[in-house]
């Protein structure tokens, strides 16, 4: 299936749902549109698919789906047996779409992702890059506080010394190889936005603009935000534990100099009430300690969960691979 080279590229567009039963169709459309044209452009070739990763839809998603897979050659189904999440679902399409394709897109359902981006992509591929980040030239969709705890995360991604493209989602190209080499990395605790640096090879950047969600909710909300840019930190960076420590040396000084001024005040027989420093020091002690703790627990609960090194994910149907076999058997 690989054309590698000489002919048209196959390409894999993996889009993770999860109910998204009001966009789908408006989503197929699109692509649809796109791809058409790609082919005709020859720049992907015509058996080139789109993907569609069921993170465990509540909705009728999947119906949706199953059926489009039988009146649009290009459309296939990849079914997880429950939802497992964005990055997992996203993880378990580009698996499976890796052992069929040239090159890979993950786009989001909902279109807020510029699909006609996709043709530029294919131009960078073409002309040799391995991974094409797809970058949000403007956030003025997202509501102010997204935009700034945005811009706050990324700032502080850089400080600990992590390399992530700015304002650049899971909207992006990867090569077969970058794609292998990306399937490497067997980590439990997933953020790929940074591993895919990580990955290297030529790299290029298309800027596109963001729009509104076509239909239907984010399913990001406040607290999954939080959790995934926590994950983001301590997934990539030991420097919050470092900077603990440094907090925990810089406190024992101090503490230090305050038990030397003390000896010094009783020495000269000023005995001091000494309530209110020792009531502040007994409760700021307490809180750097607890805080402390959390944190390294945060680490050890991440090695918990590597160590155990459960599947990410299950699969329950697989279109691309029942085609493959049907393939062989003919
Ligand atoms: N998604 C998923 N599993 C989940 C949550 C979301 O596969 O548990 C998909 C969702 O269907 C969409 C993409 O991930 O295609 C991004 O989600 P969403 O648009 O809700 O996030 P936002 O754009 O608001 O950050
Ligand atoms: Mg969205």
């Amino acid at each position: 299936m690989f054309t590698f080279g000489g002919e048209a590229p196959f390409l894999t567009v993996v889009v993770p749902c999860y109910n998204e039963e009001k966009v789908i169709h408006e989503t197929t459309r699109r692509l649809a549109g796109v791809l058409d044209r790609l082919v005709q452009e020859q720049l992907i070739a015509p058996e080139s698919k789109v993907l569609y990763v069921d993170d465990g839809s509540k909705d009728e998603t999947w119906t949706l789906i199953d059926e489009l897979s039988r009146t649009h050659p290009f459309v296939r189904g990849l079914k997880l047996a429950r939802n497992v999440g964005h990055q997992n679902a996203l993880l378990a399409g580009l698996t499976a779409a890796g052992a069929c394709s040239d090159c890979v897109i993950s786009i989001d359902a909902d279109l807020q992702d510029d699909v006609t981006a996709i043709r530029s992509f294919l131009y960078k591929f073409h002309e040799g890059f391995d991974v094409v980040y797809g970058v949000r030239e403007s956030r003025s969709t997202d509501s102010f506080f997204k935009r700034n705890t945005a811009l706050g995360f990324y700032r502080m991604m850089k400080l600990l010394g992590v390399n992530i493209m700015y304002n650049h989602a899971d909207y992006r190209l990867l090569s077969h190889r970058a794609l292998s080499a990306l399937l490497e990395y067997k980590e439990v605790n997933l953020f790929l936005r940074g591993i895919v640096p990580l990955v290297g090879y030529r790299s290029a950047v298309v800027r596109y603009d963001r729009h509104e969600r076509y239909a239907g909710e984010s399913k990001y909300n406040l607290r999954k935000m939080l959790s995934f840019a926590f994950q983001g930190i301590t997934s990539f960076s030991i420097t919050p534990i470092r900077m603990v420590t440094a907090g925990g040396f810089i406190i024992f000084v101090l503490s230090f100099l305050a038990a030397l001024y003390s000896l010094f005040v009783h020495l000269r027989g000023q005995t001091t009430s000494g309530w209110t420093s020792l009531i502040l020091s007994i409760w700021f002690i307490g809180g750097v300690q607890l805080m402390s703790l959390g944190l390294l627990g945060e680490y050890i609960g991440k090695i918990y969960m590597e160590v155990k090194g459960r599947p990410l994910y299950n699969i329950e149907i697989n279109q691309l691979l029942e085609e493959r076999k049907a393939d062989a058997d003919r």
